[in-house]
């Protein structure tokens, strides 16, 4: 607490309101000097590795392994040998069993995997620890409850496991897109080869500990760490029936060209550029505290992040004022500080990725606020920013930026909010704000969105599907929609 006043005989005051620091503690977490691959249950020995580090610190964190491609088709292998052995024709209620189990135990180690998250990927502790760890082991809870339910999911369909499922995840929520992946592959009966990403992959490992905690079979679970390389290696696999990958547009085009023809199933879960919309009948407090997270939530890295702001023009002003107000008042720092609000951007690439396109938005004429902050001088930092003056042209209001930075533009009518808010290559996710039920349902049918909230942003639950429209990708993961990718029906 800040230092107190005392004048005269009166009470003390404060004489700032700054907060003290309030560090959690990294003691509870027991790094490994270096990792091995996790293959058939074991640790498999890499023949090349490389340092993964503390995005806000730099500090090097453990050697990693980068997996060949020899290496990748000896955990295919793992992973066929556990699907025949077994793991595909055990009773489902047993296959749950598993499930509920490895839920539990990342509830009960929930801590340690929340440290070690905002330690690898720079997100701040409050959100390791009240999203993503909560949501991870819910996903595993929702799909235990599925697998022995397969057959009233899919009446009349004969539901069976697909194979092998090679899950490619990205750097954003390391740990929660881990468990979107490899808890509904498991309820159907699959076994998984999982690559996560090069920056982030330390949970990724301890998971394997938990694995073995939960005495899951040998191979039924394999992961195989290493960089872009490692995932196309896992794409190129014919020992693999079903790629499942989140990530840039980009690499996902490039998956799907590259599966063409192969008979192998393929979900895409890629970029967003969402829209939230806010009208002039709203809660603007409400609405600025669902705009602020819809952008500064996990430093921006967030697929369905509400990186264009709509503000209807008789609000404008009042609304962007308040916007200012309030991101003065967030605190970017240390993201083991749990006062922290915006912590560091995951790499040096990423980085410089925000800075180029913060860069064309001045160039192309945009007016740039960003708040007071004093930035770390250590570690990837970047300044919550919002863009005015934006026009739809501008690479701001048309690229994925994946970091804290919002453009803000403006629209008259609901059929201009669509038209402006539809007018993008991606269709992830929209956020809507106003008081009107009718008008939420109007603008829903008409978004060109997977996932569309109404006066709230950035909500997920493992029962409602996710997944996008255009180039945001095709396949839903969540809720019954999720288990389809990991079935064939005969
Ligand atoms: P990538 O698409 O490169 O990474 C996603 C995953 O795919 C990572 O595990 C990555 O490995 C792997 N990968 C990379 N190349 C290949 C390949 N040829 N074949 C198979 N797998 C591959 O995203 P980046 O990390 O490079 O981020 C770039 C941009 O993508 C971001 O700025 C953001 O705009 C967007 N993005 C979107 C995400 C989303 O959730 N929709 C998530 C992450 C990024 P490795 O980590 O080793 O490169």
């Amino acid at each position: 607490m800040a230092e107190l006043d005392r004048k005269g005989g009166s009470p003390a005051v404060p004489a700032d309101w700054t907060y003290a620091p309030a560090p959690e503690s990294k003691d509870i977490v027991k790094l490994r000097e270096r990792y091995g691959l996790f293959v058939g249950g074991e640790w498999l020995e890499p023949t090349e590795s490389y340092e993964t580090i503390s995005p806000a610190t730099e500090e090097p964190l453990a050697m990693i392994g980068q997996a060949t491609k020899a290496d990748v088709e000896l955990a295919v292998a793992a992973a066929r040998a556990a699907f025949d052995d077994g793991w595909s024709s055990i009773p489902g209620s047993e296959r749950a069993k598993y499930l509920f189990r490895i839920a539990r135990i990342l509830q009960e180690r929930a801590r340690e995997f929340a440290v070690l998250e905002s330690m690898n990927g720079g997100k701040p502790i409050k959100e390791s620890r009240d999203v993503d760890l909560p949501l991870a082991a819910a996903h595993f809870f929702y799909y235990a409850g599925w697998a022995d339910k397969l057959e009233y999911a899919f009446p009349n369909r004969r539901p069976r496991p697909v194979g092998v499922a090679g899950q490619i995840i990205p750097w954003n929520f390391p740990l929660l897109m881990l468990a979107w992946k490899i808890a509904p592959a498991l309820a159907c009966g699959n076994t998984v080869v999982l690559k996560p990403a090069e920056t982030t992959p330390l949970t990724a490992l301890l998971f394997c500990d938990v694995l073995r905690q939960a005495e899951l079979p040998a191979g039924v679970v394999n992961i195989v760490t290493g960089d872009g390389r490692t995932g196309a290696a896992l794409v190129e696999s014919e020992g693999v029936d079903k790629i499942a990958f989140t990530g840039s547009t980009d690499v996902g085009k490039g998956i799907q060209r590259q599966l063409a023809g192969t008979g192998k199933k393929l979900t895409l879960e890629l970029g967003g550029k969402a829209a939230n919309i806010v009208f002039d009948d709203c809660a603007l407090d409400q609405a600025v505290e669902g705009i602020v997270n819809g952008i500064y939530f996990n430093q921006g890295h967030v697929c369905c992040a509400g990186s264009r702001l709509f503000a209807q023009e008789s609000i404008y002003e009042p609304l962007v004022d308040k916007l200012k107000r309030r991101l003065e008042t967030l605190r970017v720092g240390d993201p083991l500080d749990k006062n922290t609000d915006v912590g560091a951007i995951n790499s040096s690439m990423q980085l410089e990725k925000i800075k180029e396109l913060v860069e064309s938005g001045r160039q192309e004429g945009a007016e740039i606020y960003q708040p007071p902050c004093r930035l770390p001088e250590k570690g990837y930092w970047f300044a919550p920013t919002v863009f005015t003056n934006v026009a739809q042209s501008y690479r701001i209001a048309q690229e994925e930026i994946f970091g804290p930075v919002l453009s803000v533009l403006t629209f008259r009518t609901p059929d201009e909010a669509i038209e402006k808010a539809n007018n993008t290559p991606y269709g992830l996710s929209a956020g809507v704000w106003t008081e009107k039920g009718s008008r939420i349902l109007w603008m829903a049918q008409r978004l060109r969105a997977g996932v569309v909230w109404a006066n709230t942003y950035n909500r997920f639950d493992p029962t409602s599907p996710f997944g996008g429209y255009k180039e945001s990708g095709f396949g839903r993961e969540g809720g019954l929609h999720g288990l389809e990718p990991y079935l064939r029906f005969d």
